[in-house]
């Protein structure tokens, strides 16, 4: 088939121990999955089920890049989070059956523009602009589940310039990674190359140019994003 232009790379992650990539699909994200985040939000954790929200295929940044800071804000913040990388697609996906779609998983940074969120909040409009855009999603590399199992706990934290700014446990996750692909998946179709950011921990903050992000996940090892 013949193109106007070339049809731009597909975006792809590094996959642990493997010479092959990650082809990505779409970008899922949950929000407020996490008790004390809610709360820090101003949210009532107990009344609200997180909602679900995207980002473009191609928002993903590689381990170890340089991030430039994004136009439009004067309050980036950082979302360490555990991402879920889908292997095999499916509709209505039961609890019982959802670790089976799940081919990895890896360490995550929901970057948003928190003055653009708060003000999309409070006039009830998308969350495009706050969420969606360009490098917005820095991740590390796939750990495949034959390598790490499936990860019901284990610690999750961020450090900026080496202060510790997030530190929590994936236990505290509100829905769990079963519960999160089997209500995802009663919206959308999900495919292989799906990937899903589940929810930050408490101790979100701003970032500013010049900053080293490190973060990591228990079996995951680290994510570290330097904003320039
Ligand atoms: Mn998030």
């Amino acid at each position: 088939m013949a193109f106007v232009f070339p049809p731009p790379t597909a975006p792809s992650v590094e996959i642990k121990s493997r010479g092959e990539r990650f082809p990505v699909h779409r970008i899922y994200c949950v929000g407020q999955n996490y008790a004390a985040h809610a709360r820090e939000m101003g949210s009532d954790p107990e009344r609200e089920r997180p909602c679900f929200f995207t980002k473009p295929a191609d928002a993903i940044v590689a381990n170890h890049a340089e991030m430039p800071y994004p136009p439009r804000t004067a309050n980036l913040h950082h979302e360490i989070e555990l991402v879920v990388a889908i292997g095999k697609g499916g509709s209505d996906i039961s609890m019982a059956h959802a670790l089976e779609h799940v081919f990895g998983y890896a360490v995550g940074n929901d970057l948003t523009r928190r003055d653009l969120q708060s003000n999309a909040r409070e006039r009830g409009h998308p969350w495009d602009t706050a969420k969606g855009f360009v490098r917005s999603a820095p991740i590390s590399a796939i750990t495949p589940t034959a390598l790490c199992g499936h990860l019901r706990r284990g610690r999750i934290w961020l450090n900026v310039n080496d202060q510790p700014r997030q530190d929590a446990d994936l236990s505290d996750l509100i829905w769990s990674v079963p519960e999160i692909i089997s209500e995802l998946s009663a919206f959308f179709e999900l495919l292989p190359g799906d990937l899903i950011y589940t929810g930050t921990p408490a101790g979100v903050g701003p970032i500013q140019r010049g900053d080293r992000l490190e973060g990591g996940i228990d079996g995951l090892g680290t994510l570290v994003t330097t904003i320039v």
